[in-house]
């Protein structure tokens, strides 16, 4: 934990209201300033207790305190900081241990999470059913049951799709993990948009996790081996542009020359890093829109709009949809509870988050919802489930462009 960064804090409390750990439960040392102090206590000298750990693990990570803050705190950097020392001084229960241990082992290995495709495919409702008796047993296996998705077909991407027209670009394009597994339909879109808009698109099969849920759990080493091996995967494709479509995986892959530091940094900066609606912006339309007569809500991921700054790019990108209203969904900077393994690990927290943020998205009366972070996508699909009644579809601003600019007659 950096003295220096901690001493930024002057405690004026701006960020209190916009912090959801606050919100829910109105203790100081479950607010950003309160676990700067406690931050400042550990650098001061006092041992981490079990209790301090448990404020900083109920940290969501969310970042609103970030957009919060007029002193320009990097509580970002402070609570990565601070979730390494915790994991390398706090001894875990056993049971959170082995939880962690499956969650990390499993989630940022595309072939592992692979595995799970096929139990996840044959027992989508039975998984749901069961949800309810497993959280007698253990919270955490109840969220897994909840959250898991109902898995689509496996989508084979080329090492390279063929701009449309003229070519204007070449990037890189990350697949992920778990968007890559779970979500493979949105990295298709992302592909086809992209190539529609004049991109050569390059995505190299040897790319995986990108470190991000690894980082923002406090495993460093994790971290790093996976950042290290998405720049190499990047470099041996020869792009200097890498597009991500996963608010997460953006935020942490634009860190990583702070993360990584010496050679790997300068490695790092010699790729950019762009999120997908903020790349489209940039480049500026070519391919025509073709109409959608919906209404669609659109959610703020955290990583994306506090983390990397990027709120009126989709929004301005799904208006420019003919037909297409974007409606605002209230509290749109409080996260929904996803915080990458958050829900999992602080299940309960989570649910709570999760049932606020799916009454604020319904209320909007929207027809769909968008939302560009597949821990997102899951978090508020399984929110929305527990609230019976007609589900409300949702999909990746990835796939509202791809199906106007094919001209389809709704969003697959
Ligand atoms: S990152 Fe989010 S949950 Fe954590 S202190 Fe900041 S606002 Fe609160
Ligand atoms: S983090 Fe920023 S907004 Fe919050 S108390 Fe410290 S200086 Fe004030």
């Amino acid at each position: 934990m950096d003295p220096e960064l901690i001493a930024d804090c002057v405690h004026c409390g701006f960020c209190l209201p916009t912090c959801p750990t606050y919100v829910l439960w109105g203790e100081e040392m479950d607010s950003p300033r309160g676990r700067i102090h406690l931050m400042g206590q550990h650098v001061g000298g006092t041992p981490l207790t079990p209790e301090m750990a448990g404020h900083f693990d109920a940290c969501l990570g969310c970042m609103a305190c970030v957009t919060a803050c007029p002193s320009g705190v990097r509580y970002d950097r402070l609570i990565e900081q601070t979730r390494a020392v915790v994991e390398r001084e706090h001894v875990r229960e056993p049971a959170d241990r082995a939880l962690r241990e499956i969650v990390f082992q499993l989630f940022p290995y595309p072939r592992r999470l692979r595995a799970l495709r096929l139990p996840l495919r044959l027992s989508a409702g039975a998984r749901r059913r069961i949800a309810p008796r497993l959280e007698r047993i253990n919270p955490s296996l109840a969220a897994m049951a909840g959250l898991a998705p109902d898995v689509p077909d496996r989508v084979r991407l080329p090492r390279r799709v063929r701009a449309v027209g003229r070519r204007r670009a070449t990037v890189g394009m990350l697949t992920g993990c778990v968007q890559g597994e779970f979500f493979p339909q949105v990295n298709a879109a992302t592909a086809r948009v992209l190539a529609m808009e004049g991109c050569d698109v390059v995505i190299p099969p040897s790319q995986g996790c990108c470190g991000a849920l690894s980082l923002h759990a406090g495993r460093e080493e994790q971290a790093v081996r996976l950042a290290r091996r998405t720049i190499a995967a990047f470099e041996r494709a020869g792009v200097d542009t890498v597009v991500v479509n996963a608010a997460g995986c953006g935020s942490t892959m634009k860190q990583y020359a702070e993360i990584l530091g010496g050679e790997w940094a300068e490695r790092a900066r010699a790729i950019r890093t762009a999120d997908l609606a903020e790349y489209l912006a940039a480049l500026g339309p070519v391919a025509p829109r073709h109409p959608l007569r919906l209404s669609v809500a659109y959610h703020d991921a955290c990583h994306l709009a506090h983390a990397q700054g990027i709120r009126s790019e989709p929004r301005t990108l799904l208006a420019a949809i003919p037909g297409l209203t974007v409606r605002e969904v209230a509290e749109a900077a409080v996260c929904c509870g996803s915080a990458g393994t958050y829900n999992l690990l602080q299940p309960e927290a989570a649910r709570e988050l999760g049932d606020r943020k799916a009454e604020r998205v319904l209320a909007t009366g929207a027809d769909l919802l968008v939302s560009a972070n597949p821990g997102c996508t899951m978090q508020i699909t399984a929110a929305l489930r527990r609230r019976g009644g007609p589900e409300l579809p949702v999909a990746h601003t990835a796939q509202v462009l791809d199906a106007s600019l094919r001209g389809l007659a709704k969003v697959p």
